[in-house]
């Protein structure tokens, strides 16, 4: 962290757990902690299923945390009063993955985007709050006329610019984005993704973007955290992410990126993990990435990995990167990229 960056965001060893019944727990979040500094975007990214949009949802408050700490500008997210989460979610907002389920299909676009506005009455007069949706519609890439409109009548590109309008209406400093280009087009991805470089750019915003595609994530990111299985197994700048991975897992879900250059695609390594996600309900002992990682060894069963710095800003949760197990490392690791 440099002196012009200040924490904006501080997640603690943040747990969510959920009883699933017959005694079992499934443990969708467990133990994440990371800070967000004001004006980057952080990217999260991992499998469907890694616990990155619960996490989302966790940060947010709109589910309540089973242990651990969310502290947004020096307060704790889940020790407030309504009064002060009612100002608290004027700060904090989400745009989703599925822009058309997150949209009122009865409700007008000037609707959608006015109620927010509303209901912290930001403006005294209709003409005043008219203005101002209109206002977010330009800014997102709409105009005026579509305010008169019903989502359904929009393209997935569209709908997800509305979600996006709605967020932006109460002036938020920060805003998760869970996925939101996930559900759209190839083709129309690229242009909401810049549609969040600008509005950036333009508003001083911070992003916590949540994405299982890491060739997006890389073009949009400051740093990013990889998740597995409800835990944090690397994190570190977007340029180190993909220069110089430390974790078995980010290393495999880097060789699944296509290269656009046909040579380069054709010779290069693939590192294909084998079977599905565990159980989160079940996870393995030790390093929960242990049942599909190439390199694992006896110590991964037994013993789970300490959160590393290797460089500065540069954390990984793997034994193979701990000097303090060095000779069993040497002993009983495998080849690398076998
Ligand atoms: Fe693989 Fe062991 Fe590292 Fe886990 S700790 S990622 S199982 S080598």
């Amino acid at each position: 962290m440099t002196d012009s960056q200040s924490v904006l965001l501080s997640v603690k060893d943040l747990k969510r757990h959920f009883d699933v019944g017959k005694g079992k727990t499934l443990k969708a979040v467990d133990g994440l902690s990371f800070e967000i500094y004001k004006g980057e975007t952080f990217g999260l990214v991992g499998e469907s299923g890694c616990g990155k949009s619960t996490a989302g949802r966790t940060i947010l408050g709109l589910y309540n945390k089973t242990d651990g700490d969310v502290v947004f500008e020096g307060q704790n997210v889940h020790d407030m009063n309504d009064k002060e989460r009612h100002q608290f979610l004027k700060k904090m907002q989400m745009v989703f993955q599925d822009p058309y389920a997150s949209l009122n299909p009865r409700s007008t676009v000037y609707e959608i985007i006015a109620e927010p506005m509303e209901i912290h009455n930001m403006y005294k007069s209709k003409k005043e709050l008219r203005a101002r949706v209109n206002e977010l519609l330009e800014d997102v890439g709409l105009n005026r006329d579509h305010a008169n409109r019903y989502p359904h009548e929009f393209s997935g590109g569209q709908r997800q610019r509305i979600g996006i309008a709605r967020a932006l209406a109460l002036d938020p400093e920060f805003i998760i984005a869970d996925e939101p280009i996930s559900a759209l087009d190839v083709s129309v991805q690229a242009q909401v993704v810049m549609l969040f470089q600008r509005l950036q750019r333009e508003k001083g915003l911070t992003y916590l973007f949540i994405a299982h595609d890491l060739s997006m994530v890389k073009y949009l990111s400051d740093r990013i955290g990889v998740m597995y299985l409800g835990h944090l197994v690397e994190l570190t700048t977007s340029d180190q992410l993909y220069g110089k991975p430390l974790h078995p897992y980010t290393e495999a879900l880097l060789s699944a990126i296509p290269i656009p250059d046909p040579d380069i695609e054709e010779s290069r390594e693939r590192i294909l993990l084998e079977g599905e996600l565990p159980s989160p309900i079940d996870p393995p002992s030790g390093c929960v990435f242990r049942t599909r990682c190439p390199y694992a060894m006896a110590v991964c069963a037994t013993q789970k990995p300490d959160w590393l710095e290797k460089d500065e800003g540069h954390f990984v949760a793997c034994h193979l990167h701990d000097e303090s197990l060095m000779k069993e490392v040497k002993e009983q690791a495998k080849p690398m990229h076998v």
